[in-house]
């Protein structure tokens, strides 16, 4: 697409996040102030939606949704908003937070530089939560998720349920199941609820 259409329909969006700095930023309708650029169409550049929007699929975008637990500026509230930053994290290679959110009885050996560097020669395709258990009241919860990345020209799906505890009062990965048992449309759902699989997380 041509970089004018782009301005367009940048300049149209109603996406969070984007309607208010356009029109409010100070350089002009594309620019953001904390970017320093005379340059309308180097600062517009990088404001293209796909760029913004998070890695965890959350479809919000990425500074509203997950960089604030990245940059350690706030604490994941509960396991899923944990488990969706840690994903981020491993695609942007924020190693230094997947230590500081991995319980220090399972990290082992693990460092932020093996991690950074595991997260940033992956091609990370897309995450997919199954279900997840635990609210900023608890101490434990669950979620389980599918994740799948390219390695070799093949695409690998990684299915596992985690556990997430609270450790020195945050929210830290413990330990997961890889390819957990399967539930059944009319079990039980696994986040608790009380309802039937298929009524509730099944529907996601
Ligand atoms: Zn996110
Ligand atoms: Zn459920």
């Amino acid at each position: 697409m041509p970089k004018a259409r782009q301005a367009f329909r940048l300049k149209s969006s109603n996406k969070p996040g984007f309607a208010k700095s356009v029109t409010n930023g100070p350089k002009g309708p594309f620019c953001f102030s904390q970017f320093p650029s005379d340059s309308g169409i180097l600062c517009f550049s990088l404001f293209i939606p796909n760029v913004m929007q998070c890695h965890c699929d959350s479809k919000q975008p990425f500074p509203d949704c997950c960089q604030p637990f990245l940059e350690g500026r706030l604490e994941a509230p509960d396991p899923l908003t944990l488990m969706r930053s840690r994903y981020s994290a491993y695609c942007t290679g924020a190693g230094e937070y997947l230590v500081h959110t991995w319980h220090p009885d399972t990290l082992e050996k693990l460092d932020a530089a093996t991690l950074r560097e595991s997260g940033l020669s992956t091609e990370w395709l897309g995450l997919n939560i199954v279900f997840s258990r635990g609210t900023p009241a608890d101490t434990e919860g669950e979620v389980e998720f599918k994740v799948r990345y390219r390695e070799h020209d093949r695409v690998v799906l990684l299915h596992e349920r985690s556990r997430f505890v609270r450790f020195e009062g945050r929210w830290v990965y413990h330990s997961g199941l890889h390819n957990p048992p399967k539930t059944g449309p009319n079990q039980p759902c696994p986040c608790h609820s009380g309802k039937k699989y298929k009524h509730c997380c099944n529907r996601r």
